[in-house]
This record gives C-alpha cells, sequence and structure tokens, in this order.
C-alpha cells in the first residue's frame, strides 16, 4: 500500500516528537513514524527528569540555551502544563579537574548569562548536604531547571496530534530512497510512504535508516545507567534546598534535587559501556552503582542507600556537537541527533528541522552542526565526549 503526505518524521522520541509538533502547529500536514510503542524506554528520552541549563562550554550553546527557555515556555503556554521547574544549577570545579571552568564562565558572559562563583565555605553555608574537596570552586546559575523526560516527550507528541498531526507507532521505517524531484519514499511493514520532505530523528538507530542513502554517520552508543537514592531526611534534597548539580571533571558526575518523589537522582555522564541499541541490557550494572553510591557518600553525604537503577542509550559524536541538517548529496532527508545532550534542546531542535523543512530559514545557525562537518567526516577523529 502506498500513501503520500507532505512531511515524515522518522523517531519519536523528544527530537522526532518536537519536530512533528513543530511542522503541525505550522499547519505542515505530517506523519510520525515510531518502531516502537509510544512512549518505550528503549531510546533515550524515557525516565523522570532531564537538566535544562544556561551554563555549556561554548557561547554558540548558551545562546541556543536562551531559544530553549522560550521553546518550553511556548510548550507550557499552548499545553496548559507546567513542564519547567526552576531550581538552580552549580557547575562544580574541583582543583586540577579535567574541564575548564572559564569555558563555561566566559561563554555565560559572552552571552549575558548571570552567574556567582562561590568558594567551598560560601557553598557549606548555602548548601550544607555537599561536601566538597578543599580548593573546589562553584559556578552557580539561578535559572538552571528540570524538564520531565517521558512527561514532556508525552506532551510534544499530544500537542502534535492536537494540531493535526498523525502518530503511527509500532511502524518500524525499513528502508528510505530519495527520488529527488518525485521526493522521498519510505518503508514501513507492508506501506510504503511518499513525501515532500524526510525528518530523521532515531538517534541511536540512525545509521539503519540512514543506510539506504549510503550516509554513515560515525556514532558511539553507549549504555548508561541513572541511579536514585533514599536520603533519611528527604526534605533536605528538596528544591529550593538542594540545587541540580555537576562534578566538572573525570569521570564527571551530576544529580538532582528531589523530583516528584523522596529521592535523589545521581548518574556518571559518558559511564555506560558501548553497546548495540538492539543488543543491550535492561539490567542494572552494579560496578556502575557503587562507584556512583561511593561519589554520593563522600560528596552528598545524607543521600542515603541507592534503591533503583534506570538504563538509557547514549549516542555520541566524535565533537559531541548536535547533528542538524541535510544528509549531504540529499537536501529533502534531514537528520537531528542531540549527541547525548539533546533533552533540553528539544522543542528547539524540533522547531529548527521543521523550519529548514518548510523553507524557513532557520531561526540559528546550524552551521556547526553539519553532517559534513570534518569531526563526522574525517576518519579517526579523536572523541571529546567530557564538556
Ligand atoms: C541517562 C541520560 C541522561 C540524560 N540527561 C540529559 C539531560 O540532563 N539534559 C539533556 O539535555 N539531555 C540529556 N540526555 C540526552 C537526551 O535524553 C537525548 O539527547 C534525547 O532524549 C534524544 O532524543 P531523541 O528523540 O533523539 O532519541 P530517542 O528518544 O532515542 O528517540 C529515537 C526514536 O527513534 C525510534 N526509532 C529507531 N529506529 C526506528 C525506525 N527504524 N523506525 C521508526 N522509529 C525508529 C526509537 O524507537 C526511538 O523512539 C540524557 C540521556 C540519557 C540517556
Amino acid at each position: 500500500m502506498s500513501e503520500s503526505v507532505e512531511y515524515v518524521v522518522v523517531g519519536l522520541g523528544a527530537l522526532g516528537s518536537a519536530a512533528a509538533y513543530h511542522l503541525a502547529r505550522g499547519g505542515a500536514s505530517v506523519l510520525g513514524l515510531e518502531r516502537f510503542a509510544l512512549g518505550h524506554e528503549r531510546g533515550a528520552s524515557h525516565d523522570t527528569s532531564r537538566i535544562l541549563r544556561h551554563s555549556y562550554h561554548t557561547p554558540g550553546y548558551v545562546a541556543l540555551t536562551h531559544d530553549a527557555y522560550d521553546d518550553w515556555a511556548q510548550l507550557e503556554q499552548d499545553s496548559g502544563q507546567l513542564l519547567v521547574t526552576k531550581v538552580g544549577g552549580l557547575d562544580l570545579f574541583p582543583p586540577g579537574g579535567a574541564i575548564p571552568r572559564t569555558d563555561y564562565t566566559a561563554s555565560m558572559a559572552a552571552r549575558g548569562v548571570t552567574f556567582d562563583e562561590l568558594d567551598r565555605e560560601q557553598v557549606a553555608a548555602r548548601w550544607p548536604q555537599l561536601a566538597l574537596p578543599e580548593g573546589t570552586v562553584a559556578v552557580h546559575q539561578e535559572r538552571a531547571s528540570i524538564v520531565p523526560a517521558a512527561r514532556g516527550t508525552r506532551v510534544l507528541q499530544q500537542r502534535a496530534q492536537a494540531h493535526g498531526a498523525v502518530l503511527r507507532d509500532r511502524s518500524p521505517v525499513t528502508a528510505v530512497r530519495d527520488l529527488a524531484e518525485r521526493g522521498v519514499e519510505v518503508d514501513t511493514d507492508g506501506t510504503t510512504y511518499r513525501c515532500r520532505r524526510l525528518i530523521v530523528c532515531v538517534d541511536a538507530w540512525s545509521n539503519d535508516v540512514l543506510s539506504g542513502l549510503g550516509h554513515r554517520v560515525p556514532l558511539t552508543v553507549t549504555l548508561e545507567q541513572v541511579t536514585y537514592f533514599r536520603p533519611d531526611l528527604a526534605e533536605r534534597f528538596a528544591p529550593g534546598r538542594l540545587p541540580l548539580w555537576i562534578w566538572m571533571d573525570d569521570p564527571c558526575y551530576y544529580g538532582f534535587p528531589s523530583y516528584g518523589e523522596a529521592t535523589v537522582k545521581a548518574a556518571q555522564d559518558c559511564g555506560g559501556p558501548t553497546v548495540s541499541p538492539d543488543e543491550r541490557s535492561f539490567d542494572a550494572d552494579p560496578a556502575m552503582r557503587d562507584r556512583l553510591a561511593e561519589f554520593m557518600a563522600r560528596t552528598l553525604p545524607g543521600s542515603g542507600p541507592p534503591v533503583r537503577s534506570v538504563r538509557c542509550l547514549y549516542t555520541l559524536v566524535p565533537d559531541r556537537d548536535f547533528v542538524l541538517g541535510p544528509v549531504p548529496g540529499h537536501e529533502a532527508v534531514l537528520v537531528g541527533l542531540g549527541a547525548a545532550h539533546g533533552f533540553k534542546f528539544a522543542p528547539t531542535l524540533g522547531r529548527l528541522l521543521a523550519e529548514r523543512a518548510v523553507g524557513t530559514e532557520p531561526g540559528s545557525d546550524l552551521g556547526p552542526f553539519r553532517l559534513d562537518r570534518p569531526a563526522l567526516i574525517e576518519p579517526d577523529c579523536a572523541s571529546r565526549w567530557l564538556v
């Protein structure tokens, strides 16, 4: 069977759902195709929470965070739901740490974002839950927030449908063909769709879907783990009492105040093994949990014992910058990939992809995220994931 539709979006995690939402909101006819059930937990957009922050390592990213806050606010207005919980954020730079503080402070200053630099004693006075080594400097940015992962993705899907998008789950895309002026053909089980533009947001599975176009993105998929800890005095870890925090070193850890339950969530960034997205485990990894628990016992001594862990996929490119734009030689096929830090930007990346698809000049420069940038085409480009 074959059907024609103006725009097809493949993959309905946070990015694809946002692209479908912005296309539909703009009045376009759009079909979203998802391989698993909507809301599944096999990719990167599930679980409770994600960090939204201004503190980033380049002025370009800091500028994009302003758009992210605006696009989340627009989604809150459109959905009538509160999605952004402001709790403040601390970037913790230990002495001799692997991540330079000035990357962050200079980038925020360059883009008009205010922040405070605090020493260990000042942190201890405000947040006695944190036990930091001598010489640690903290950069506090008061607007850092929590956004809901699974619920945020669901809201994007619901609003896309409310604006007229058709979302079909359990519809794996098995092949893509670029027919030039005749459009793009997309095969799923039993049905072929013809569309004017195709948006591919399938993260860890990107090379499976793009293989028909003869293009490969150098991806590394890792199986990450977040763990929830149960403090004795949960109120000490509530929003307003404890901010978000990121330990800016190698290994890099990050954590949240409690969010909808009397636990605190934490994880290591890029701490998981490399996997294939279809042959990965869902079981908790005791070694990853124990490594994190040791760090938590040292740094947030009252955070209590680990009570549960959740697995989730990171999809990394060598420079850990987004992938956003057309497949080289296939202008009608756009790719969106968040490089394992894309959730906070999902409403924005979805909007930029939609703008590009309908031919509106995207509101931001997508140049740094091109698929034919050196880091994505030079063989053996060294990975730089610690940002
Ligand atoms: C543990 C963890 C913590 C994170 N923390 C943060 C954070 O604090 N802040 C932040 O900004 N980001 C964070 N991220 C990154 C962020 O969650 C991801 O960048 C983002 O969710 C990626 O969304 P996506 O829609 O691109 O991918 P996914 O959610 O994986 O969606 C891709 C979709 O494509 C579908 N698909 C695959 N193949 C096909 C096919 N052939 N046909 C149809 N559909 C297909 C999949 O089923 C899936 O639903 C974190 C990620 C993890 C794992």
